[in-house]
């Protein structure tokens, strides 16, 4: 079994309590690694790690041409421990290992090679320094300068471990901070693997340090550390509302990515055959533990039963079985705990009346691993609480529409919102009703397609400021005015006379 430590000050560390954890994999529910399990203690320690560091200079004195090139260095780094990478977040995370080559490992290098380019161009020079010469009310120059917080705090998520390190390690290290992450819980190993991957390609020690521990102590111990500068959440609704009351306390800089209930519209004129398979990437990818799946599926009346068949016929291409095996599409839910809620919401959705069609069950046949069949509710009213509530699982509700007006209520009527999609074969149609839907993300005619140069985020309860693009490295940055006045005798501040006779 593999072993894993703290990663702190660019070195392997056991967490100071000597504590120790299994991780399962959600396939086979057996340990296949060990992990060493942080205390508020090795927070504080991993913290002040990244303040000296940050104190030092040894990174942000570093110009961004300089800093850029070593997070290419990462990146090519990243790539060349694919495989390692891939086959530690499928038995992590219970992703299939097709999902961990294209989408976790290649998605993590990605978000490295973007904002180490970035950087090192021209848009960052002038996002650097602004500068504006003013001549009332006396002459100045006024320059706005853009500097690193210091210790940047990142808490993440299990259902994209790596991609989500990555979204927030590589903006803050960008932008000249040094990071201390705590991934979650049950997928602690590719973060911790990505912390030694930094340091090797060149990151100074204690610019990233990854503890992994349980987020009541060590999360509660990192959000609320006076010497983070700013934390960037990712997970539940009901933990971000934590994290914000955490952060209060000295008044931390926020960012918050949290859950989703997300609409996806199928106008009567999409192309039907697309959207429906559409519709079944935009819900069942990753067994549906992505926080922007389109949940929600709103089916204009005329349509629903032609595309509800060709939804449902698609459903027999998804190959469920061994995530280690590259002809496998979908594996287990991510852990016991997991599989219980979607069950509990299943359950929900009969008691409520809603029509399940397809799955709703375990699969048969799978002895082991946390797996759940793709399933389908039709007859669903926006107000069940399998529409409103995230169930963060493989399982779909179906909504009729008359007209666009009652499509657009649907969508926003919604604590939610941040991604969703329009299906039409009318681009125009399709803009003027993606503008009128309250969500930070909306595809059109595609789903899921998130690109590291454009922001990411939500509207309501769905989130605090953006990640990914110039928008996301801006959220790591503080904003200095300076004021440059004339070197002048006293005759020539005007303001004086505001104070002197
Ligand atoms: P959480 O929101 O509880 O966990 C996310 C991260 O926050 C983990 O690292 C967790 O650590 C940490 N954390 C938990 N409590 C605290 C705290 N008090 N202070 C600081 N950090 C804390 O998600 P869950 O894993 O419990 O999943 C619950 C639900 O959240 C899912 O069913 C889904 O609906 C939603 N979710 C949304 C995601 C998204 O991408 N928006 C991703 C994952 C889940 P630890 O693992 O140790 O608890």
């Amino acid at each position: 079994m593999k072993t894993f430590g703290l990663f702190i000050d660019g070195e392997w560390q056991d967490a100071k309590g000597g504590k120790t954890a299994p991780t399962i994999n959600p396939a086979t529910e057996e340990p296949w690694a060990t992990v060493a399990v942080a205390d508020p203690e090795d927070v504080r320690k991993a913290v002040a790690a990244a303040k000296r560091a940050h104190d030092s200079g040894v990174w942000r004195n570093k110009s961004p041409q300089e800093r850029g090139e070593i997070m290419q260095r990462v990146a090519s780094a990243i790539m060349e421990s694919t495989s390692d990478l891939a086959a530690a977040e499928v038995q992590d995370s219970g992703a299939t290992m097709r999902k961990a080559m294209m989408t976790d490992v290649a998605g993590a290098a990605g978000t490295f090679t973007y904002f180490g380019q970035f950087i090192a161009g021209d848009d960052y020079k002038r996002m650097l320094c602004e500068e504006y010469e003013e001549v009332a009310p006396i002459p100045s120059k006024n320059l706005v300068v853009r500097e690193p917080f210091g210790v940047c705090a990142g808490i993440t998520p299990w259902n994209f471990p790596l991609v989500m390190a990555a979204w927030k390690i590589a903006p803050a290290i960008a932008a000249g901070n040094t990071v201390v992450i705590k991934p979650a819980s049950v997928t602690p190993v590719t973060t911790l693997m990505l912390g030694e991957i930094c340091t090797k390609a060149g990151v100074p020690a204690g610019v990233v340090n990854v503890v992994s521990g349980p987020g009541a102590t060590a999360g509660e111990e990192l959000a609320a550390h006076p010497d983070v500068g700013k934390v960037s959440f990712t997970g539940s609704t009901e933990v971000g509302r934590r994290i914000m009351q955490l952060g209060a306390g000295t008044l931390k800089k926020v960012t918050l990515e949290l859950g989703g209930k997300s609409p996806n519209i199928i106008l009567p004129d999409a192309n039907l055959d697309t959207a429906a398979l559409g519709a079944l990437w935009g819900t069942f990818f990753h067994q549906g533990q992505v926080c922007e799946s389109g949940t929600r599926v709103l089916v204009h009346e005329s349509i629903h039963d032609k595309f509800l068949e060709k939804m449902i016929a698609g459903i027999s291409r998804i190959k469920i079985g061994d995530t280690m095996d590259m002809a496998t599409t979908m594996g287990p839910v991510v852990s016991a705990v997991q599989r219980e809620t979607v069950e509990r919401y299943v359950a929900l959705g009969n008691e409520q009346g809603a029509k399940c069609l397809v799955g709703g069950k375990r699969p048969s046949g799978m002895a082991k691993g946390y797996y759940y069949e793709p399933t389908v509710f039709d007859n669903v009213d926006n107000k069940m609480r399998i529409a409103q509530e995230e169930i963060f699982g493989p399982v779909v509700s179906i909504i009729r529409f008359k007209d666009e007006d009652e499509a657009v209520r649907i969508a926003n009527d919604s604590t939610y919102g941040l991604g969703g999609a329009v299906w039409s074969s009318n681009k125009d149609r399709a803009l003027a009703l993606a503008k009128r839907i309250e969500t930070g993300t909306v595809w059109i005619n595609d789903y899921h397609l998130i690109n590291v140069k454009y922001p990411f985020g939500g509207y309501k309860q769905s989130g605090v400021g953006r990640e990914l693009g110039k928008w996301g490295i801006a959220e790591y940055h503080e904003i200095k005015h300076i004021h440059i006045g004339e070197d002048t005798p006293p005759e020539g501040k005007l303001y004086l006379g505001l104070l002197l006779s």
